[in-house]
């Protein structure tokens, strides 16, 4: 150890290892004042191993403290060596069965949705997976650091509290035994006294705030040595710090860069070492740079010697923190002496100081100190409740600090409330013993100053300060929920008391909320600004939770309810004694009832959506009657004491409020008035909004006379005129010619209608009618699927949340919905189960307007598909409690019946707008009611009750003179016939209907049965009638359909006979020649069609004719005519690279004449398929130019695509493209000038005239090159130029100029994207690049089709393989003939062409294309009469064998002799033969194979990809098509493509046939030196067949992937958490993404560490998953990108981006397929085209930065 340190350390602090730890500890234990020996140890030590220089050196002073400071502690400690010591310790401790892992950021966390009391409650994933609830329906979240695991915990779980590895300690279950009895007596004084001096010191050290003086410490350093020290804030951005630092310290970048990050991360970091002088100039530099509009950085110029103390400080609090790990006892004793109070009395204890101070210290020693307390305080159950006790009493205070502080509440100790409130024994002592509640709503009240005269809160306009404050605000709301969310089991008398006494002061809160932003209708003009609203329902929102469960924690206690009903009664009637202040009183009169009430209009006095005092009261007043307080103890209530107008008075001008917003009389007053009704009726307010106003209507309607309150409610709605007075409706509409006017009142009579329904139909609360909670859930599934199919997040999302965040909706939905299983896109959905209709109600009061319309259209066409009638009649609902039974007779009342028959009786005489269709079906459904009331009051009649609900009688009635209008059911009578209301008849049928059926149940006992048939048969009869008609109409209909179907069909038929061409955008010759073929002429099977060669099948040629989808015109493609282009993609590809490491060095001077087979940076050319001109597209695309650059510099946007590097969407289907490639004819013919007759030359022959040619052109070549010299045909002469080579001959290009400049443009594309270099048409690699193009993506076509062998109609592939034969008529010939002779020396060797790659370094389709394609130039000058196709030929058997030769090489297999079959069969034996040869030739090098078999097998494995290849290109070369067999994958796949290649099926034969050439060409190939070094294991070789690339495997679990993200941390920043861990899915590399410490500079620029990754290994294109966010991430090059759905999904069959839901997720391999697919098809970029297309915000993000 000390060697180690002694190359490090400087020469002066050698003195510090002098200095023994046994000693010193020896003298520690002799003294009397250990405290001062031990501080002047510190003094002396610490600024001389801490803060040595400007940057913090920590090995170094974590190894000198380590042996210099604490050393001698831990021996103090443990009285002898600690190595034996804490061991010890170890064992003799009873490990405690609390897990109280403490979260790193990013770790998952698991909560159970089955057992944990609250959401809070976690377990590590180590303890969740040893638990029982891995097997319940478990929640997963990522931690966002701090908090810990909560296994163990017998408060936290309902059951299985424990994990198997905690649970082991539970057997004796003596919790109370005291962990000290483990220690020595002499063990507990030492501790006790160095964890005093240690603690305090830390604390004083810690707490300290003078600059230049040290808390009973000597400056025994003099040096006048400074740090200017940098604070973290949450004000300034990174950018900010990273430019005033360059400015202010002379730092680079990269240096401020890493101070900022720094500073963030620990809170404070120093950035100037030097004098004090040199100090303070830099943060006079930094204060002025950031003070102009917030208030500045911190800067702090503090003295070496505080630092370093302040850094042992925090050293010895982890120290501590380690230390108590080894014993329960040693962590006792620190928390007594943390919790000790010192002199000062209260506060004054360290843990008191250290919380106190909070809000001054840095984030990273709040951090530690945290941590600390986590591992002690909270980790012993005694302690923690003093602990509990000492944050309860200072909380006032810590929350003042914590809302002035600028921290994040994840660094304050304001934070551990979660961690002790939540506890629910402690969460009531400290309500009875610390009165909590109070001092919680307190706290609140104090921090919510702003109030107006009437002391309402009144919040100011909403600032981003403001905004800030208000939301440290609410945590305080969060502290009063963990206080509440779980509730007692017991009460005792104290916890009443305190109870009630929390209630006082939340009733104080809600007062101040009671009629809060009072709004007054505009009229006129509209309002000038918006009135603030937010932070009132901000605040209203976050209060809804604890209001639910104040009334929760009610309904538990009888006493505590009826006190809490007395206390919330007498604050409202409080509120209400300001409020009715000069409003007058008024008589209303209507049907012989009248009632007194005020003149009040919300139209035009001040109103308020705030009544949470009223709303409170509507749910204790139900609570009564659920927990039936209200009949039990009826004389301890103060019933009498209510005053039914009172309190409706307030919900129902709410109430009509909204009515009026919607029928349009509020328009003036803006925005925030809709916005305030939208979260009015919101699911996230709605229950302690909309819910209890209804609820308090409900209230008050069953304690008064339904007629007075009707009366009131008219009012109110100002339609009491409407209505009171006889004809005033009709005249009203006649006299008042202001349709708006008109509309307005309809509207708002509709409204009220509407709320007339609510009041009787709203029974499904617990209390108010007969149901159970269950009950009321259900019922809001079924609504919400009646409006459709919904997802599970969907249904989540509608109903509303308890404090578990839980909707209940598991328990209920399979008995009211079925699931659905999604496909590859989509979720899963739930659907309603039919039966569940009959539940659907019209009029539910949840409904938007959307929503009904929208259930409404739904239910009625279900109803038509199952044939039944459309009438959606109201359901049958459950009966009241009696607290509210009367509320049903507010339907059988004189003025309920009186706005019906009004309503009718306009419908009736049908004149002009006075009425609606929807007021019509609002009476209807209201009627529909009444008689469901009836119908069920008959049913449950009993012997001793009188029925009193007698509506059917009512409506039987005429109305009373001076009316004498007709009955209500002589209307409907009427109305059933109404042309007009055709709709409403099924609903007028079955109401009619339900009236006979009542009339049958009444008449039943006492009439006689004649009167009944004879209802039955009028109705049956009437039904009849109705039948016919509707048949006779229906069929009228039908057969208008079918006549308007046949014009239709007729006039489709003539389109596309005058569009032939529209409907046959594909190739027209590929149809004939290819699938036309094989599909109606008689190609027998056994007529062979042969691919290639002097064989080749002929192909009649075909005229292929095309449209431009710009012009529409239509053109022949041929060689003279306009080019015709496909719009195409050109990009680089790693796809199926087997090496990604490998990059290219220099693009300028790379040769890409060979592919090596590791294939690892190809280009891929893909095409949407759409043709146009050339001069067509040109046009278009220079539009598309000029438009972006002006764009550009309009408005500086980025767009989808980059028109500077020629990139455009495909005008048809926007597809990205970035040129184009020209249509050609098959192109072959055009250069064949051969007649064909036998005596072609064999392969010996025509290699020996190739090379005589190419040998010819070497030597003219020279010539050339060095002087004109006369005597070349001399030399020629003596090189006896073979026959017919005529290499003076320049061929004339046979194609149009508009096909050559496209030809050229094309290539210049593959070249410039291929090389990314800049384009340079006359550069000899470009023709390189279009072949490698062409057999790049051949391959990759290979790879994905394997079963079935062709895609044979591919227009790009084609048109591609037609370009690539065709481009050398552009390029230069001699190029082209160089690389022809290159290629060719590779397998054929010549004396000119040395230094060639061997054949295990080549890519032998790459080689065959290439050679293929750029033999014309060669052959173009032989007029001997040799045919093209015969050098194909030839050119494809020398590459096979050499292939052949490359397999067999490199094959790997072990020979296994168990499943070889006896008999050899002649392959076997000739394969065998060939093996030995090429052991000849490598001199026995390679492996003995005996089996013939074996090798065969491997044979014809390796080398299919090959010939599968070969075949595609051929094809599209040639244009032959293939035989139908070989797209079947089967066992004879081998043969019909050996047979289609012309080949023989036993390969080997091959080399038999040219053995004369082929010994030496295979001699020569093995006895080149990489072959060599190769056979000697010395170097690498790819062996065949080469498996297609996947993406990686990833875990069934997504759990797997939070935790593997957890463990990762930052390769760049020493060890810190990655924020955005992001997995690339090509290798496998976790990246850390979106961060500044991984960015990097890439050609220029700053990018990420995912873009600076992608142009290693995919070359610009990556496929990403952001672990933490679950969501897949596109990226193509810097400015492309896109987010893609996660192929993980829950049980649901949904995914969730953003881990909100936390459901637990498992992949879905189908969709991981499809993303698979689309980077195997080199979609990716397409694919981000699109999204961008679709949604602009996409192009705005910083891809580069990810
Ligand atoms: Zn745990
Ligand atoms: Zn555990
Ligand atoms: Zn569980
Ligand atoms: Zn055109
Ligand atoms: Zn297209
Ligand atoms: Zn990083
Ligand atoms: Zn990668």
């Amino acid at each position: 150890m000390a060697a180690e340190l002694e190359a490090e350390v400087p020469a002066f602090d050698r003195s510090l290892l002098e200095c023994s730890a046994e000693e010193l500890a020896a003298k520690w234990l002799q003294t009397n004042d250990l405290q001062k020996e031990v501080y002047q140890h510190l003094a002396y030590y610490v600024p001389k191993i801490y803060c040595r220089g400007p940057n913090p050196a920590p090995q170094r002073e974590d190894l000198l403290a380590q042996q210099v400071l604490l050393g001698p502690m831990e021996w103090y400690l443990c009285g002898e060596d600690p190595a034996f010591g804490f061991p010890k310790l170890e064992q003799a401790n009873k490990p405690s069965h609390l897990c109280g892992r403490v979260f790193k950021v990013g770790e998952p966390t698991y909560s159970c949705r089955d057992c944990a009391v609250d959401p809070t409650c976690v377990l590590c994933m180590e303890c969740f997976l040893g638990s029982i609830h891995k097997e319940h329906r478990y929640r997963m979240t990522t931690s966002g650091g701090g908090g810990f695991c909560d296994c163990g915990d017998t408060e936290a779980w309902k059951e299985g509290p424990y994990c198997k590895k905690h649970e082991i300690n539970t057997s004796e279950t003596e919790e109370e035994e005291d962990p000290l009895v483990h220690l020595s007596e002499d063990m507990v004084a030492r501790a006790y006294n160095i964890f005093a001096i240690t603690f305090k010191y830390a604390v004083d050290i810690l707490t300290w705030e003078k600059e230049n003086e040290l808390p009973g410490l000597e400056m025994t350093e003099k040096s006048d040595t400074y740090y200017c020290m940098l604070f973290n804030d949450e004000v300034h951005t990174y950018e900010q710090v990273i430019y005033t630092l360059q400015k202010a310290v002379n730092c680079t970048q990269k240096e401020a860069i890493g101070f900022a990050t720094t500073v963030d991360r620990d809170g404070r970091r120093s950035v100037r070492y030097g004098d004090f002088q040199y100090c303070e100039q830099a943060k006079s530099v930094i204060v002025r740079n950031t003070s102009r509009q917030t208030k500045p950085l911190k800067v702090q110029v503090m003295h070496s010697s505080i630092v370093a103390h302040q850094s042992f400080g925090l050293k010895l609090l982890t120290w501590l923190g380690s230390i108590i790990g080894y014993s329960d006892g040693l962590r006792r004793i620190l928390c007594q002496v943390g919790l000790q109070e010192g002199p000062d009395g209260e506060n004054s204890s360290l843990v008191d100081k250290l919380m106190l101070s909070d809000s001054k210290l840095w984030k990273g020693a709040r951090n530690v100190y945290h941590q600390l307390f986590m591992s002690s305080l909270l980790m012993d159950l005694k302690y923690k409740k003093l602990f509990a006790i000492r944050f309860a009493r200072n909380y006032e205070r810590l929350q003042s600090d914590f809302m002035k502080d600028d921290h994040d509440r994840e660094f304050s100790i304001a934070d551990l409330s979660i961690q002790i409130f939540t506890v629910p024994s402690l969460a009531r002592m400290l309500i009875t013993e610390e009165n909590l509640m109070t001092t919680i709503i307190k706290t609140f009240m104090d921090h919510l100053r702003h109030r107006d005269i009437q002391g309402r809160f009144q919040f100011e306009r909403y600032t981003a300060l403001q905004a800030f404050k208000f939301r440290r605000v609410q945590s305080l709301i969060l502290d009063l929920k963990y206080v509440l969310i779980s509730k007692p089991t017991e009460w005792s008398d104290d916890l009443r008391h305190k109870f009630l006494e929390g209630f006082d002061a939340f009733l104080e809160l809600l007062k101040c909320m009671q009629g809060m932003d009072p709004i007054t209708r505009q009229v006129g003009q509209h309002i000038e600004m918006e009135p603030e609203w937010e932070a009132a329902f901000t605040l209203q929102m976050k209060l809804t939770l604890v209001i639910s469960m104040m009334q929760d924690w009610c309904a538990l206690d009888e006493k505590v309810l009826i006190e809490a009903y007395k206390k919330c009664l007498a604050v409202l009637m409080q509120c209400h004694s300001g409020f009715t202040d000069g409003e007058q009183p008024i008589v209303l009169n209507m049907c012989g009832h009248s009632v007194e009430t005020i003149r009040y209009c919300v139209s035009q006095e001040k109103v308020s959506i705030h009544l949470p005092v009223s709303r409170l009261l509507a749910g204790l007043h139900v609570l009564l009657s659920k927990t039936e307080v209200a009949y039990k103890f009826p004389e301890l209530l103060p019933l009498s004491e209510l005053s039914p107008p009172m309190l409706i008075e307030h919900p129902l001008r709410c109430l009509v409020l909204c009515a009026q917003v919607h029928a349009g009389m509020w328009r003036r007053n803006g925005f925030s008035l809709v916005n305030q009704i939208y979260y009015y009726h919101n699911v996230k307010c709605r229950r302690e909004m909309f819910d209890k106003d209804i609820v308090m209507l409900q209230t008050g309607v069953s304690m008064m006379d339904p007629n007075h309150f009707l009366m009131i409610m008219l009012s109110r709605f100002e339609l009491y005129q409407i209505f009171s007075t006889p004809d005033y409706g009709k005249r009203f509409s006649t006299e008042n010619t202001n349709k708006d006017i008109v509309q307005q009142n309809n509207t708002l009579i509709e409204e009220m209608l509407y709320l007339i329904i609510m009041i009787v139909g709203e029974r499904f609360s617990p209390g108010i009618g007969q149901v159970n909670a269950t009950d009321e859930i259900k019922r809001e599934i079924i609504h919400q699927l009646s409006i459709r199919p919904m997802a599970h997040s969907e249904l989540v999302k509608a109903l509303p949340e308890d404090e578990n965040r839980e909707t209940g909706m598991e328990s209920v939905i399979e008995e009211v919905a079925c699931f659905k299983k999604p496909g590859l896109t989509g979720r899963g959905l739930y659907e309603l189960k039919p039966e569940c209709t009959r539940n659907f109600n019209l009029y539910f009061y949840h409904f938007s307007r959307a929503e009904q319309s929208k259930a409404e259209e739904a239910q009625r066409k279900l109803r038509k598909q199952n044939r039944e009638d459309t009438a959606l009649p109201p359901p049958a609902l459950p009966p009241f409690c009696p607290l509210f039974a009367s509320l049903v007779n507010i339907l059988q009342s004189d003025v309920m019946l009186c706005i019906m028959g009004t309503i009718l009786q306009w419908a009736v005489e049908h004149n002009g707008y006075a009425w609606s269709e929807s007021m019509l079906q609002r009476v209807l459904h209201l009627l529909g009611m009444a008689l469901q009331e009836e119908k069920q009051h008959l049913e449950n009649l009993s012997e001793e009750n009188v029925v009193t609900f007698t509506f059917t009688q009512k409506i039987s009635k005429p109305g009373d003179a001076p009316n004498n209008s007709p009955s209500i059911l002589a209307m409907l009578e009427t109305l059933q016939n109404a042309p007009h209301l055709e709709v409403h008849k099924d609903m007028i049928r079955w109401i009619l209907k339900t009236f006979n059926a009542i009339k049958k149940l009444r008449e039943s006992s006492s009439t006689s049965p004649v009167a009944e048939t004879e209802g039955n048969i009028m109705e049956e009869s009437s039904r009849d009638k109705d039948k016919a008609e509707r048949k006779r109409k229906a069929e009228i209909a039908r057969l208008r359909r079918e006549k308007i179907m046949a014009q239709m069909s007729e006039m489709q038929r003539h389109f596309i006979n005058e569009n032939k061409e529209l409907f046959q955008q594909t190739l027209e010759e590929l149809d004939t020649s290819a699938s036309g073929v094989h599909d109606n002429s008689p190609v027998t099977s056994d007529a062979k069609l042969t691919a290639l060669g002097p064989e080749q099948t002929r192909v009649a040629e075909h005229r292929q004719v095309v449209m431009c989808i710009l012009c529409q015109e239509e053109q022949e493609v041929k060689v003279d005519s306009r080019a015709m282009v496909l719009a195409a993609f050109i990009q680089r590809s790693t796809v199926l690279s087997k090496n990604r490491s490998k990059t290219i060095p220099d693009p300028e001077k790379y040769d890409p004449l060979f592919m090596h087979p590791d294939l690892s940076c190809g280009t891929h050319t893909g095409s949407c398929g759409h043709i146009m001109h050339a001069h067509c597209w040109q046009r278009y695309f220079d539009a598309v130019q000029a438009k972006e650059q002006r764009r550009q510099q309009r408005l500086r946007v980025h767009t989808s695509y980059d028109v500077e590097n020629g990139e455009f969407l495909c005008p048809l289907c926007e597809c990205l493209s970035n040129t184009v490639i020209p249509l050609l004819p098959p192109p072959r013919v055009l250069f064949n000038r051969s007649v064909y007759f036998s005596g072609q030359p064999n392969l010996a022959h025509w290699i020996k005239t190739v090379c005589q040619q190419i040998k010819a052109l070497y030597l003219l070549r020279d010539e050339d090159c060095a002087s004109k010299s006369k005597e070349l045909s001399e030399k020629m002469d003596e090189l006896q130029l073979p026959e017919g080579f005529r290499p003076d001959f320049q061929p004339k290009n046979p194609y149009s100029e508009s096909i050559k400049e496209m030809l050229t443009t094309f290539g210049t594309a593959t070249y410039k994207v291929g090389l990314k270099v800049h384009p340079n048409e006359e550069d000899p690699r470009v023709p390189i690049m279009c072949w490698g193009s062409c057999a790049y993506t051949i391959q990759t076509i290979g790879k994905i089709v394997v079963s079935v062998a062709f895609s044979l109609k591919d227009d790009c592939l084609t048109s591609l393989t037609r370009f690539a034969a065709a481009h050398w008529t552009v390029s230069s010939l001699s190029a082209v003939q160089g690389h022809f002779c290159t290629l060719l020396a590779s397998l054929v060797p010549n004396e000119k062409n040395g230094n060639l790659p061997c054949i295990l370094d080549i890519d032998m389709f790459h080689l065959l294309v290439n050679l293929v394609l750029s033999f014309p130039a060669i052959h173009c000058q032989d007029f001997s009469g040799v045919s093209l196709g015969t050098g194909d030929l030839h050119l494809f058997h020398l590459v096979t064998m050499a292939h052949i030769i490359q397999i067999l090489l490199t094959s790997s297999t072990e020979e296994n002799g168990m499943d070889q079959e006896n008999t050899s069969s002649e392959e076997e034996v000739a394969v065998l033969t060939l093996y030995k040869f090429l052991c000849q030739c490598t001199g026995s090098a390679l492996k003995e194979i005996s089996s013939g078999w074996h090798l065969w097998k491997n044979l014809k494995a390796g080398i299919m990809p090959f010939l599968r290849c070969s075949a595609l290109f051929f094809h599209y070369l040639n244009g032959v098509p293939a035989p139908s067999e070989m797209e079947v994958s089967g066992t004879n796949q081998f043969e019909h493509l050996c047979s289609y290649l012309s080949l023989p099926n036993n390969l080997t034969c091959l080399f038999q046939e040219n053995s004369d050439i082929m010994n030496t060409l295979i001699e020569s190939w093995c006895s080149n030196n990489e072959v060599k070094r190769y056979l000697e294991g010395k170097r690498h070789a790819i062996s065949y067949a080469r498996e297609s690339n996947k993406l990686i495997d990833l875990p069934d679990d997504y759990s797997c992937l939070i935790n593997q993200a957890s463990n990762f941390s930052c390769p760049k920043s020493g060890g810190d958490k990655s924020r955005a861990p992001t997995l690339c899915l090509v290798c496998g590399t976790m990246l850390c993404s979106q961060s500044y410490c991984c960015q990097t500079e890439l050609e220029g620029e700053d990018v990420g560490a995912c873009t600076a990754h992608t142009y290693t290994c995919g070359s610009g294109v990556g496929i990403f998953l952001r672990v933490r966010e679950c969501q897949v991430l596109f990226l193509a090059g810097k400015t492309k990108g896109c987010f893609y759905p996660p192929p993980y999904l829950d049980d649901y069959g949904e995914t969730d981006q953003g881990l909100r839901r936390g459901n637990p997720l498992h992949l879905c391999k189908e969709r991981f397929k499809k993303i698979q697919k689309l980077w195997q098809q080199h979609s990716i970029t397409e694919e981000i085209g699109h999204a961008q297309e679709a949604n602009q915000t996409l192009v705005g993000i910083d891809w580069q930065h990810l």
